[in-house]
């Protein structure tokens, strides 16, 4: 019987050593942003209710229509969560969140998973990093989110993306705009792509955000939503653009920028990078003032953004940005015998309990073969031990940079590491 090779699934991916390191920094970054804007962590399920993705990202989208993954047990329908956002609302309801004092501002990094078709940029298993507040209709919130959504971009050193910004307005506006749009396409019906047909009736700002080429031309003289924002709704916007701009973030209004969902309301934005190829979105979000009420919660304004990671990295490459890579042994222990292997596991600790970070060979390799493998890990010094050195207590230290050795007894080495 010929041996079986299993591979991870399609469009899934390990992240190796000399990969990991990379994610480790980036998830510093984010974590140090949240920390200055004063974020805590959230940590939900990676499986939800299928109920609660279908209700909380909304029947008519592609990840609920055709990209989730579910299964059942039992009487319970789960599905690996897509997106965060619902998660994120559903913790808040379920823990009573709104009564733990104050305005909740949470963030989140991990898994989510879509059945898409894998592409560049694209991929089944894909992670996230976000961030949300709920409980503010303040302007100064959307800011905040996409001031941090930002701020980590700036960190990483990409600053050529560009974000892209529009009000989609709420319910009331949306009303008169819906009608205008289908007015609007209703004489062309049969000029529209397949997808933007099945939208027409229930959702047409979707048709706004159309890929297909028959599309296009119908697009460029279709109503915008910027006539149709009630005095509220302008106002907030207004000072949306306001802050932005006393911040100095540059944005691109883009009035055809929809988050397709009924629940979103006013603000939306998307960060956008030519760096990335045709899934060119780096990041993206805005408010949902009716989400949570959605599923099953008092009524709470909320604003978030979510943001994908390996798009971040996709990114990094092209514009050549080399993450810090942080794991460097400092002291690696070379051995030759049993003796001196005994005595490394005891110094090792020692080191290790001293906050350094010391390794060594463990696969019982000559002391050259050793060596080596010091170098490649890029250790920044060794300790050589041999009977020798264990009968004098005078150690072999070796400045692995300056390729320059000497002998000392322990202590004075614990010294010279420091
Ligand atoms: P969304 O939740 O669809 O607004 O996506 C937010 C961000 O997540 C996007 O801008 C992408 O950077 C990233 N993203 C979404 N879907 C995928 C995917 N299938 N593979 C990789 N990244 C993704």
């Amino acid at each position: 019987m010929s041996k079986k090779q299993f591979t991870t699934h399609h469009g899934m991916v390990d992240i190796l050593p000399g990969e990991s390191e990379k994610w480790v920094y980036l998830e510093s970054v984010i974590r140090d942003v949240a920390k200055s804007f004063h974020f805590d962590e959230i940590r939900t399920p990676i499986l939800e209710q299928t109920e609660l993705i279908a209700r909380g990202v909304g029947q008519l989208t592609d990840i609920v229509s055709k990209e989730m993954f579910t299964f059942s047990r039992g009487d319970d329908n789960y599905v690996l969560r897509p997106e965060c956002t619902a998660p994120v609302a559903r913790a808040f309801v379920e823990h009573r969140l709104d009564q733990r004092g104050g305005i909740q501002k949470l963030f989140y990094i991990g898994p989510m998973f879509r059945a898409e078709r894998p592409q560049k940029g694209r991929q089944r298993q894909f992670h996230q990093f976000g961030a949300e507040i709920l409980g503010s209709s303040n302007p100064a919130a959307d800011v905040e989110i996409i001031q941090f959504m930002m701020a980590v971009y700036d960190k990483i050193g990409i600053k050529n993306a560009t974000l892209q910004l529009n009000s989609v307005g709420d319910p009331s506006c949306r009303l008169a705009y819906k009608n205008a749009l289908q007015d609007y396409f209703r004489p062309h019906l049969d000029e529209l792509s397949e997808i933007s047909k099945t939208r027409f009736d229930k959702n047409p700002m979707r048709i706004l955000d159309s890929k297909e080429e028959e599309d296009q031309p119908l697009l460029e003289y279709a109503p915008l939503i910027s006539d149709f924002l009630s005095d509220e709704c302008r106002t907030h916007f207004d000072t949306v653009k306001h802050y932005l701009d006393n911040l100095g973030i540059n944005y691109t209004l883009n009035p055809r920028l929809v988050r397709g969902l009924d629940y979103y309301t006013r603000t939306a934005f998307e960060l956008t990078s030519t760096d990335l190829g045709s899934q060119d979105a780096l990041g993206g979000g805005g408010r949902y003032d009716l989400l949570i009420e959605e599923i099953g919660g008092p009524k709470t304004p909320a604003v978030g953004f979510a943001s994908g990671m390996e798009r971040l990295f996709i990114a990094c490459d092209a514009l050549g940005i080399e993450m810090p890579v942080t794991s460097i042994p400092d002291v690696y222990i070379v051995t030759r015998g049993a003796k001196a292997q005994e005595w490394a596991v005891k110094t090792l600790g020692l080191l290790r309990h001293q906050g350094k970070s010391a390794t060594m060979d463990l696969g019982g390799r000559s002391i050259k073969a050793q060596l080596k493998d010091a170098n490649r890990s890029n250790a920044k010094w060794c300790i050589i031990v041999g009977e020798t050195e264990l009968e004098t207590s005078m150690f072999t230290l070796r400045n692995m940079k300056e390729s320059t050795e000497n002998q000392y007894p322990l202590n004075e080495i614990f010294e010279l590491i420091q």
